[in-house]
């Protein structure tokens, strides 16, 4: 992630709904694709406060009205916007009860993680899966919670039954990519990491392994399957609920450290594509803010097309010592919890590869 410029000399970034110091509003501008100063009033009409941009704005109704986005959307010279959600809201097929207590809180953190998501598909030319675009089926996204609030800490491995009434599995199927709110709760989550024995477990961690399921729909099935069953192995045999019945039962493969970017990995190839996928876009997401930050020295930014994988695995190897020491002097967990093996390197080029493959071309930025 990279930081902005506010007009008054200060740093911006991507998350502020306000600069720290003089108080501006700021916002996503869509057209110069930066964090903005907003200059006007949402009553009076915004314009884009990046001097070299300066078009006409107006906030997302997600951003004015309920405080849960701080991304704009252009206006039209002739009144207005004809899709008045901004280019991450407008996918929400269902968003979280706001009569309910905390409920706008999660929904804020959940919506700040699909940002980044976005933020980094586009970095990467990625498709965005619109229905306008074509893509079939479209992208969207659910945020539900349980029929029955579960007691806390209670947790559930599979597609179960808790308390009679059917849970609300995290997942994506057809295009839609569901969340339980319960990931929202910070509390919750940490919780649900110790219980699954898993190294992270954050919201932008989420987007990014549902949405490489999206993208095996999208990009490998029925155009590169013979590819994936290569790298991957055979999806088929044994079938996902087969596979996944067995990881309940026997747990992770024994030897899955060597093999697989996470014990997850391990229970089928769809699941492996999407812990890898999502590692590679870790991969990218720290390399892109090590690069912005000033910590790879003279080296380009490692992140444009038909850059090396090899030279990112190395840069990302150097990056994450020094995150690693960094959290450790903070008594934090460490980042990259182990160094990442052949295997699931040449995994994670299986994704580079897919990457390079589809890409749209880099826009001027
Ligand atoms: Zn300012
Ligand atoms: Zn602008
Ligand atoms: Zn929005
Ligand atoms: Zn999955």
């Amino acid at each position: 992630m990279r930081t902005f410029d506010c007009s008054c000399g200060e740093t911006l970034f991507f998350d502020n709904t306000r600069c720290m110091s003089c108080g501006a509003d700021a916002g996503f501008c869509p057209v110069c694709q930066k964090l903005v100063p907003l200059v006007g009033s949402d009553e009076a009409g915004l314009r884009c406060g990046n001097t070299a941009c300066g078009a006409a704005l107006v906030k997302c109704n997600n951003y004015r009205y309920e405080r849960v986005c701080n991304r704009c959307v252009v206006l039209p010279a002739d009144g207005e916007p004809a899709e008045p959600l901004c280019s991450c809201c407008r996918y929400n097929a269902v968003i979280p009860d706001l009569s309910k207590e905390d409920n706008r809180n999660k929904w804020r953190r959940l919506e700040a993680a699909k940002r980044r998501l976005f933020y980094q598909l586009d970095l990467l030319g990625l498709p965005r899966g619109t229905e306008a675009d074509g893509f079939d089926p479209p992208l969207s996204f659910e945020f539900k919670e349980d029929p029955v609030p579960l007691w806390s800490g209670q947790t559930y491995d599979n597609n179960e039954l808790l308390n009679g009434q059917e849970v609300v599995m995290t997942g994506h199927l057809n295009g839609k990519i569901t969340i339980n709110l319960r990931e929202a709760d910070p509390v919750e989550r940490e919780r649900l990491r110790v219980h699954f024995g898993e190294r992270h477990r954050s919201l932008i961690g989420h987007f990014r392994h549902e949405m490489a399921h999206y993208y095996w729909d999208l990009l490998i099935k029925g155009r590169r399957e013979p590819a994936f069953a290569a790298v991957f192995g055979d999806p088929d045999a044994p079938s996902y609920s087969d596979a996944l019945q067995a990881y309940y039962q026997r747990g992770p493969s024994p030897h899955w450290a060597q093999h697989f970017a996470s014990a997850y990995a391990s229970m089928h190839p769809w699941e492996d594509f999407a812990e890898t996928f999502a590692a590679y876009l870790e991969m990218v997401a720290i390399l892109d803010t090590a690069h912005h930050m000033g910590m790879l020295g003279p080296l380009d930014l490692l992140i444009e097309p038909g850059v090396d994988h090899d030279r990112m695995v190395t840069a990302y190897a150097y990056v994450g010592t020094a995150l690693n020491e960094l959290n450790r002097t903070m008594g934090l967990r460490d980042v990259l919890t182990r160094p990442l093996t052949k295997p699931v390197v040449e995994k994670m080029r299986f994704v580079h590869d897919l990457i390079e493959a589809v890409r749209a071309p880099a826009s001027a930025e």
